[in-house]
């Protein structure tokens, strides 16, 4: 089983994610949470990112982890992505994370609650 970290962010410029330094967010993740990649893109949600996706995302027991916006929004913005992988989004596949309205310390901290949580 693999850990993939999809971080979205927002094209670096939501005011909701104003507190966050992604840079800082992003190789802090990346050397102090155990996974087997992470991907930073600026907006998952658009055609790019779902090129992405369909290219990336497989059916191979990888945990797909996306700190993005909330949740119910991810829920619906991620899903086409996900569908032109051909991956469902169950909760056993997906599991998202919201870094929206939080400083670096609270993303980075639900980021690795989740990480940890995965068995
Ligand atoms: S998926 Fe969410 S965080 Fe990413 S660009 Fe779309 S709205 Fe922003």
């Amino acid at each position: 089983m693999k850990k993939a970290i999809l971080m979205c962010t927002c094209s670096f410029a939501c005011p909701s994610m104003k507190d966050l330094n992604i840079p800082e967010l992003a190789e802090r993740v990346r050397m102090e949470i155990p996974h087997d990649f992470m991907l930073l893109h600026g907006r998952l949600c658009e055609d790019n990112g779902e090129n992405l996706m369909e290219s990336l995302l497989k059916n191979d027991g990888t945990i797909y982890i996306t700190p993005a916006c909330k949740i119910e929004k991810q829920k619906k913005l991620l899903r086409d992505g996900f569908q032109r992988a051909g991956v469902e989004m169950t909760d056993k596949i997906w599991k998202p994370v919201s870094i929206q309205f939080k400083n670096t310390d609270q993303a980075f901290e639900d980021i690795k609650k989740v990480v940890e949580e995965i068995k």
